[in-house]
């Protein structure tokens, strides 16, 4: 399995269907981990930190705020980023949203052309859980009539794996800014630091 990981994962690295189908993505693709990761984050797309410096996922300011959630459940960064597969719909920086506010949501045609490298991910990596971060990564596994309210909070058994989801942990995120969602978090939190201890992960 690692070896057929490690094929797909230079291909995802070669990939450029995004720019040559028009769009003004910004590479490299970011993601990190291995075939022995038993948890898998999967966020909605790398920002401009990612791509031109770090080129490992979630280090931006987002990321910063999303390790903070994660350390209340227990795990330190590096050892989270050490033990477990970290990727997104979309692998490449999308560029800014027109709007001025956080980064231009990834089209469906974009999310359609990386998924191929989704699917492979989940099926070579085959984690136990999974942290789908925000409402196109939650759409993307429960469907797109769901929406973060309906998610955050709870765990889920999907195909045969555990999901909890998380909100877009940017500052851009209004979502964050109201005290009923922050509850919400915090039982995701709690959920996370539950199946930690459970299933020692
Ligand atoms: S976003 Fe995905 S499909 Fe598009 S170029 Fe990057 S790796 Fe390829």
């Amino acid at each position: 399995m690692t070896d057929e990981l490690s094929i797909i994962q230079q291909h995802i690295r070669d990939c450029r269907r995004c720019q040559q189908a028009g769009y003004p993505v910004q590479g490299p693709p970011i993601f990190s981990g291995t075939a022995a990761s038993r948890l898998m984050v999967v966020g909605q797309a790398p920002g401009i930190v990612e791509v031109s410096k770090t080129h490992r996922p979630f280090s931006g300011s987002a990321g910063a705020r999303l390790f903070r959630w994660l350390a209340q459940a227990g795990w330190e960064e590096q050892e989270f980023r050490r033990r477990f597969y970290m990727t997104s719909i979309t692998r490449c920086f999308p560029g800014p949203n027109p709007s001025g506010r956080g980064d231009r949501v990834p089209t469906r045609k974009e999310q359609q052309l990386c998924n191929e490298w989704l699917e492979a991910e989940l099926a070579l990596v085959d984690p136990e859980v999974v942290i789908p971060v925000g409402s196109l990564a939650a759409r993307r596994f429960f469907g797109k009539g769901y929406r973060l309210v309906d998610l955050v909070g709870q765990r889920f058994r999907l195909h045969g794996r555990i999901f909890v989801a998380l909100p877009h942990p940017s500052g851009a995120s209004g979502w964050l800014q109201q005290e009923e969602n922050r509850r919400l978090i915090r039982k995701a939190i709690a959920i996370l630091a539950q199946l930690r201890e459970e299933l020692r992960l």
